[in-house]
């Protein structure tokens, strides 16, 4: 029988975990436990709202006493022992005494970490917390001279608010386009313009070699002066902790779950941004960092921790809010997929639909929404398309299926 259960990382995938768990009538012990001393937040606005000012925070009204969910704040879980189904914590700003938490059920919801680049001064900046959004905000005043490092969503999300703030703006990226790590050159390219729209200059093409106080190297030898420094060259899942404690990763670091959200240990399940899942739909594992599936991912792993035998394998979505555009994802394309566009090159909106076969298995729309709720239904259904009326971006989407 179920009677403790356990999530460790109080953002919205811990959360949402617990509140499946009670909305599924659970009703035995419930412990979220975070190493933040925030209670749990929601991060696209700290890229966003926050970081402009129109926010102070993204906070999740949730009433966790209410709820029967003690949030243990402010502490940091340690690797557990699974054979004795055991987790230790310990407070994570250091000191105090560890303690000990028994569990029927773990669930691991620790998220991502930025990476950093060697040699980062201190006054450098990531954005993933709500912390970093207030210093960062602090830091962004009228007229400094902002370096942001790497042209990816966070990237063009803060470079998005740094000029909307007044600041001078030089975006610098290693690979040849914007967002190369997650759109093929030809669609990045569509996005180079944008940056200068906005009165930013990006600089492709641009590796950065070190750093120093007030002013970023690039490889070629150039110095670029710096009042401010952001990094956003991505995250990997937040899992070091896990060392020791035999539940299996995998390569990307992040824990290996099956299509259950099961971790290689009885007991314990993985949910949002630390864990990867086998998706029969696209043939891969994935590992998705995107919000919609740190909303979704929790659903199934507190029906299976009670016992149900869902499969987890959703369509992945995100949004991106750049530049005064809305950017929205839905599926997953590959190296063989053939994009098919909807809209020209200099179009203020338009979509690039990836096809496998006549099938369409992801889409990109830029200001074109009606584009991903109806793309999305025919990439979940499979739904194949007449290619030329889904080329034609007069014809709503869920006109142009084929045969
Ligand atoms: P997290 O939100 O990272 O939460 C994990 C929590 O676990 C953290 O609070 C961490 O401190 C805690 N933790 C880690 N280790 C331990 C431990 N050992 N013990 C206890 N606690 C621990 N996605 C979109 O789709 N669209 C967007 O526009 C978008 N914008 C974003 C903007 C920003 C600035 C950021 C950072 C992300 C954005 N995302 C966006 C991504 C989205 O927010 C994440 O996918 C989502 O937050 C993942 O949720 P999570 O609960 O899995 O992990």
């Amino acid at each position: 029988m179920v009677q403790r259960i356990v999530v460790v990382g109080a953002g919205i995938a811990g959360m949402q975990t617990a509140l499946a768990l009670r909305e599924r009538g659970y009703d035995g012990g419930l412990t979220l436990l975070g190493a933040e001393p925030h209670p749990p937040y929601d991060r696209p606005p700290l890229s966003k709202d926050v970081l402009l000012g129109k926010a102070e925070h993204s906070r999740f009204e949730v009433d966790y006493p209410g709820l029967g969910v003690e949030l243990l704040l402010g502490r940091r879980a340690l690797a557990p022992d699974t054979a004795r189904r055991t987790l230790r914590t310990e407070a994570a700003a250091g000191g105090g005494d560890a303690e000990e938490l028994p569990y029927d059920r773990l669930v691991l919801a620790t998220g991502a970490r930025p990476v950093a680049l060697p040699g980062l001064p201190g006054s450098a900046h990531l954005l993933r917390t709500h912390d970093d959004a207030v210093a960062l905000k602090a830091a962004l005043r009228p007229g400094a001279r902002v370096v942001v490092v790497g042209a990816g969503w966070i990237g063009a999300e803060a470079a998005t608010v740094a000029r909307q703030l007044g600041c001078a703006v030089t975006v610098v990226e290693a690979a040849g386009t914007p967002l190369a790590g997650a759109l093929p050159a030809e669609v990045g390219e569509r996005m180079r313009g944008w940056y200068a729209q906005a009165g930013a200059e990006l600089r492709t093409g641009a590796a950065v070699s070190g750093f120093s106080e007030g002013s970023v190297r690039l490889a070629s030898g150039e110095v670029l002066p710096a009042d401010v420094v952001v990094v956003g060259i991505g995250a990997r899942p937040d899992t070091g902790w896990l060392q020791g404690s035999g539940i299996a990763l995998d390569a990307g670091g992040a824990v290996a779950a099956d299509d259950r959200l099961r971790a290689s240990a009885e007991g314990v399940f993985a949910v949002g941004d630390c864990a990867s899942f086998p998706s029969a739909r696209y043939g891969a594992r994935l590992s998705v960092h995107h919000w919609d599936n740190a909303l979704q991912s929790p659903r199934t792993a507190a029906a299976n921790a009670l016992g149900a035998d869902e499969v987890y394998d959703p369509v992945p979505y995100f949004w991106s809010e750049q530049f005064g555009r809305m950017v929205q994802y839905a599926g997953q394309h590959g190296p063989g997929d053939q994009p098919l566009w909807r809209g020209a090159a200099g179009d203020a909106a338009w979509s690039v639909l990836w096809l496998r076969g006549d099938v369409p298995v992801a889409l990109l729309a830029v200001d074109r929404p009606r584009d991903v709720a109806q793309g999305r239904r025919l990439i979940e259904r499979r739904t194949p398309v007449d290619r030329a009326r889904a080329a034609d971006p007069s014809v709503p989407l869920k006109e142009a299926v084929g045969g």
